[in-house]
């Protein structure tokens, strides 16, 4: 279903949709506590976490850093934490969850394995020919596209992979129009583009024009159920270093969707950090 929507005038975003990133905000501008790790109530009989061989010090502590409230989901329920952890971490080896943001960033030489090419897909509309993207994501993105088509939208991908190169030309070209500073809030520097990473896809007319659009309403609405999250939503450019961009959006699968919803606020940008700074000890052992 998509929004009643009276008025047609560019729907910035729902109140409720404000209203959560307004919570969001709440939530990680907290103070992190310091070292004041809250007492781990783990029933006796969980002891190690279940499944796993995970001291409970042990995630306490790596946990330390991050946000009050995040801290506090985790140690009311570390189980549920490591268990819905423990698919998300399969991956975290091929870079799928690598956080790639201002300060984080790929080498000039990574390129995703095997990328796909979108040309060979009619089933999918796309704005410009020879796109790729990694190929974890295919099935997801054709579900996706075939389900927005069936209700009538077209959802149009008009930029998938790109290289480290190409993103340089990017970069370059916004400081030429806009100077060094405002290019920085809207394009990423080389190295920094999630879609180096290939599972990221700019929509419609990658521009402010798409937000409001059916497309645009279709994807807020039903993008996670296919794993695809916005990466820079409306008021969080404090957090991203980036204007709002609503028609950009990374695939990390449901999964780490869920668990990002359960314990970290939404805010998937601080997972994967966690993640990228613990999978060498939390990864399953086999
Ligand atoms: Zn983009």
């Amino acid at each position: 279903m998509l929004h009643a929507r009276k008025g047609r005038k560019k729907p910035k975003a729902g109140l409720a949709y404000l209203l959560e990133i307004a919570l969001l905000l709440a939530a990680i501008s907290l103070p992190p506590a310091k070292a004041q790790l809250s007492p781990i109530n783990l029933p006796s009989n969980h002891d190690p976490i279940q499944g796993f061989d995970i001291p409970p010090e042990r995630l306490m502590e790596s946990i330390a850093d991050l946000p009050e409230s995040v801290q506090a989901a985790i140690s009311s329920d570390p189980d549920r934490f490591v268990s819905m952890l423990r698919p998300v971490l399969q991956l975290a080896s091929t870079r799928y969850f690598s956080p790639v943001d201002k300060t984080r960033s790929l080498p000039a030489s990574y390129r995703p394995p095997h990328l796909v090419p979108l040309d060979r897909y009619r089933a999918l509309y796309t704005s410009a020919q020879g796109l790729m993207v990694n190929p974890l994501i295919m099935r997801d993105l054709l579900r996706m596209s075939a389900a927005a088509e069936s209700q009538g939208v077209i959802l149009r991908i008009s930029s998938a992979y790109r290289s480290y190169y190409r993103q340089r030309e990017i970069f370059a070209r916004q400081v030429l129009r806009r100077g060094r500073k405002e290019a920085a809030r809207r394009s990423a520097r080389a190295g920094h583009s999630e879609h180096q990473l290939g599972t990221t896809i700019d929509f419609g007319s990658i521009s402010n024009a798409f937000c409001g659009t059916r497309a645009e309403r279709w994807l807020r609405l039903h993008a996670h159920e296919y794993g695809f999250s916005i990466s820079y939503p409306p008021g969080m450019e404090e957090l991203t270093g980036y204007v709002p961009e609503c028609w950009h959006f990374r695939h990390l699968g449901k999964e780490a969707l869920a668990l990002s919803n359960r314990f970290f606020g939404g805010l998937s940008t601080i997972m994967l950090s966690y993640i990228d700074d613990n999978s060498d000890w939390l990864a399953p052992s086999r």
